[in-house]
């Protein structure tokens, strides 16, 4: 079973499987503490605020309600929606936090691909075919550090930034784990003009790739 904070089918708005139609399902639990998080509302798992499936699907703000869900009434939820998009995007809160094997073989056996967003400080539990997004949390309040397995196993990469100083860490995470060939994404932290030159400026001298958060442009969730 897994705590859902939230279901919901969008665009995908970051990274590789930007412009993508992808369904997001919100996990609940989160240790890291990242002061800037803009999904706090999913950090705790409060047992009296469980609610039904069917109030999950309904929500239309920020809360941190949760239901208990099963892959199999995922699925059915899908269904019962009218879902059309074909890509499952897991996200938290943290999911790492949970084994997510049983959830994304039951998608892959349904015929969705899958990704995960990770803040890389939990082993990830997920098929290979999973295509893992870490956007490593580094320093974070919470104490976890950023696992070199998790590392190892993303696909990418997703670094936040609005400074110098996020570069710097992310060329020292990359160079401390011989992860220079990794595909990396740079993302401009809440649009700002600034963070949006610096991103650009690293990624022409770097060869990374430029992520701009584009549901945030369209006003979508
Ligand atoms: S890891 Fe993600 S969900 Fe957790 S505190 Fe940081 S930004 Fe928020």
């Amino acid at each position: 079973m897994y705590q859902v904070n939230e279901v919901f089918q969008t665009i995908q708005g970051e990274g590789r499987y930007t412009g993508k139609p992808s369904i997001f399902v919100r996990l609940q639990g989160c240790p890291v503490g990242c002061s800037w998080c803009d999904t706090k509302h999913t950090w705790t798992l409060d047992p009296e605020l469980k609610t039904s499936p069917e109030a999950i699907l309904a929500k239309r703000s920020d809360t941190p309600a949760w239901a208990e869900l099963s892959p199999a009434q995922l699925l059915a939820l899908f269904a019962a929606e009218g879902y059309q998009a074909r890509h499952v995007v897991i996200t938290g809160g943290e999911p790492c936090l949970y084994d997510l094997y049983p959830l994304c073989e039951a998608l892959h056996q349904a015929g969705y691909s899958t990704q995960i967003e990770t803040s890389g400080t939990f082993e990830v539990k997920a098929p290979d075919s999973t295509w893992v997004t870490v956007s490593p949390k580094i320093n974070m309040p919470g104490g976890y550090k950023v696992l070199a397995s998790a590392l190892a196993r993303a696909n990418e990469i997703k670094h936040p930034v609005a400074m110098q100083k996020h570069i710097e860490e992310l060329q020292a995470l990359l160079s401390e784990h011989q992860l220079q060939d990794k595909l990396v994404y740079l993302q401009p932290i809440s649009q700002q003009k600034r963070a949006t030159e610096l991103a650009i400026a690293s990624c022409i001298a770097n060869n990374w790739q430029l992520s701009v958060q584009v549901h945030k442009y369209l006003g979508i969730e």
